[in-house]
């Protein structure tokens, strides 16, 4: 049977620790599906078409098995969104105890409402712990410089964005 995982997020913006855990998680399924979350009655920083725009190209330039992952968007619940794509995985990344404890138990609720669906946690890697999407959109509104957290692209696209909004 093939492996899927589901790596779920809002991605607004996209960030190097985002990309981290997409590069190291991709090696351990058959198939890795990132699913970008719809909130509906949420305003988001990026549209949703722009933040999936800038992962596609991300994912692209990471340079990975080009069929080993795909770009799905979701609304609802992540464990359905998961078992509509028939993956037995959801994918999250842990920076902190306060990622820990959220985290956890988001696991084993989802476990018990999809006992065929597991959480694989991947550990923040050193030196991109500290990014958060939050963090970034934040900096960018106050026109700080963002450069460290997100590629290039994503600098460029935020700029862009907050113009068009001035
Ligand atoms: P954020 O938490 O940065 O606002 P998301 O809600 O889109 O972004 O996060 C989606 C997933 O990515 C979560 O599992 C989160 O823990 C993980 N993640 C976000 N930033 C990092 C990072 N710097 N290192 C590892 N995992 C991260």
């Amino acid at each position: 049977m093939e492996r899927i995982g589901f790596y779920p997020g809002s991605f607004d913006p996209v960030t190097f620790g985002h990309l981290d855990i997409i590069r190291r998680s991709e090696k351990l399924f058959d198939k890795l599906i990132v699913g970008v979350g719809i909130h509906h009655g949420k305003t988001p920083f990026l549209q949703f078409d722009v933040r999936i725009d800038l992962l596609r190209g991300q994912i692209k330039a990471l340079k990975l098995a080009s069929d080993s992952i795909d770009i799905r968007t979701f609304d609802g619940l992540t464990v359905d969104a998961a078992d509509s794509f028939g993956a037995q995985f959801i994918v999250r990344g842990l920076r902190d105890s306060t990622d820990f404890d959220y985290e956890v138990q988001m696991a084993g609720t989802n476990s018990q409402m999809i006992g065929s669906i597991d959480t694989v946690f991947i550990p923040a890697s050193t030196g991109l712990r500290h990014i958060a999407a939050k963090f970034v959109r934040q900096i960018a509104q106050l026109d700080g410089d963002i450069t460290a957290f997100v590629p290039a692209e994503v600098v460029s696209e935020i700029k862009r964005s907050l113009n068009a909004h001035q």
